[in-house]
């Protein structure tokens, strides 16, 4: 994937207004792969006014059409699937196994969800005497970052779409590349011209300016909380519709009956896939007093087998985030099993997996977002001291449960505040709503609720 030098606008690639660019990196080695437009407010206007005058014409495409437009997206991507994993691997540093399986394959069953939904979701039914009627929000401003880039993209532009919504994008600085070919997809699958747009560049000036622009409908985010907390002002400012995708901080807890080896295991993968940059990632794993010792021991042996699989984070500036982590909960006083903070290699920004025991739930490192391979383990007495610790962080995104029984880990999930919760390991389903209580956001993504979001409701009564 060569990085194209133009945004694309209203059908077309054209040239930005300034000659700004922002540089595409590969983290695994450090070298500069490619140069893209930073867009500036003047681009993002060009931009919102295209997705503005392509609105009428798209809301009013009967939703079987827009799902054959859907259809053919998903056709393009899964033609392009390599390409996808390529792309990934170069801008974001995952290994090629996990960009094939992960970074390429779910945004496709993301996009061949709604290629069917937006044929088979109610957009009118008949409550008593009145007709209700969903319609389209309107333009939808999509903020995206990097550590999931299609799938980031897909989750909002596919329901958007489905829905009768037009979009202008932002992706993230670091993974611009995945974007652009995204867009190229979208033109390859005959969307209309002005219904999706692409702006590169960055936050603080092109997502800025999308959030702000008064011609831009609703605003959808996702990425850390402390920008998602201002994307939140400018939108309630003008009233205007946002869903919010944060952080997490998100707790697996072993219950004494479940099978531990399994647990743990799964555990340590969870939050070391993706280099630990997943926002709904297990980083805290509860375990009873009573196999404390040997749950130590389980993660930081898996921990290990990762060293040299594990690719690196997106950038400087987040590796020595997480290393910072890293000697923070070593000065807390929590001990450290496996990894630590000294860098692996020579060039790339890689961290070691790393593993602490010790951790009690007032310390940093169990509390914040690290976003990188860093797990924390935490002990508890009983299941109430288990409940309390799980829920006392300001998150609420995901976790998981494992126990003896279903019966016994779903009563314990009723207990916890969180959106998403895994029952003994759990399976990823593309349509099960994803989203956050408490800081980790508002609103949900995937699935038909994922597509309501971007639904505003008429009722006519007769
Ligand atoms: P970020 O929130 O800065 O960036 C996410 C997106 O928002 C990017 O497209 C960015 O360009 C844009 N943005 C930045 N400032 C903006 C502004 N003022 N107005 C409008 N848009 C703006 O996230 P980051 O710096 O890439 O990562 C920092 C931390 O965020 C991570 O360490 C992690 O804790 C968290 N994070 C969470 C997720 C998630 O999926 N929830 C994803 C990425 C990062």
């Amino acid at each position: 994937m060569k990085a194209r030098d133009g945004l694309y606008i209203d059908g077309a690639w054209r040239p930005a207004a300034g000659t700004d660019t922002v540089a595409v990196v590969n983290p695994a080695d450090e070298q500069v792969i490619g140069h893209v437009p930073a867009a500036s407010a003047d681009d993002v206007d060009a931009a919102v006014r295209a997705a503005r005058a392509a609105l009428p014409g798209w809301a009013a495409t009967p939703p079987a059409e827009r799902a054959a437009r859907l259809a053919a997206l998903r056709d393009v991507l899964t033609a392009r699937k390599d390409e996808i994993a390529e792309t990934v691997t170069a801008e974001l540093g995952s290994p090629p196994p996990l960009s094939q399986a992960v970074h390429a394959a779910v945004p496709i069953a993301v996009a061949a969800s709604y290629a069917e939904l937006a044929a088979s979701y109610p957009f009118e039914e008949r409550i008593g005497n009145s007709a209700v009627h969903q319609e389209p929000v309107g333009v939808v401003g999509a903020i995206t970052p990097w550590n999931y880039p299609l799938h980031q993209i897909v989750a909002k532009v596919a329901p958007a779409l489905a829905a009768g919504c037009t979009v202008v994008l932002k992706p993230a600085e670091d993974t611009p590349l995945t974007a652009q070919l995204f867009a190229e997809a979208v033109h390859e699958a005959g969307v209309p011209a002005g219904v999706f747009n692409l702006v590169t560049g960055l936050g603080p000036v092109a997502g800025q300016a999308l959030a702000e622009h008064e011609g831009v409908d609703m605003v959808s985010f996702t990425g850390s909380t402390a920008v998602g907390r201002r994307i939140g002002a400018i939108a309630g400012a003008a009233v205007k519709r946002v869903a919010l995708e944060l952080g997490g901080k998100s707790a697996n807890v072993i219950l004494p009956s479940a099978d531990l080896a399994r647990a743990v295991n799964v555990g340590v993968a969870n939050v070391m896939s993706n280099s630990g940059q997943t926002c709904s990632a297990w980083t805290r794993m509860l375990v009873h007093s009573a196999q404390y010792d040997e749950a130590v021991e389980l993660a930081a042996a898996a921990a290990a087998k990762y060293g040299e699989r594990i690719g690196p984070l997106v950038n400087a500036r987040q590796r020595e985030r997480v290393r910072g982590y890293i000697e923070k909960g070593v000065a807390e006083g929590a001990r450290l099993v496996a990894g630590g903070p000294d860098a692996p290699r020579e060039r790339g920004y890689y961290v070691r997996p790393t593993v602490f025991a010790d951790v009690t739930p007032g310390m940093a490192i169990a509390q914040e977002e690290i976003f990188g391979p860093v797990l924390s383990i935490l002990r508890y007495e009983d299941e109430d001291e288990a409940v309390r610790i799980a829920n006392g962080t300001v998150y609420g995104l995901a976790g998981a449960v494992w126990a003896g029984t279903e019966e016994e880990a779903v009563a314990f999930a009723r207990r916890l505040d969180t959106g998403q919760v895994d029952i003994n390991g759990g399976r990823f389903n593309p349509l099960a709503p994803f989203g956050g209580y408490k800081q980790s956001g508002v609103g949900r993504e995937l699935g038909p609720h994922g597509l309501s979001e971007y639904l505003q409701t008429k009722s006519l009564q007769f």
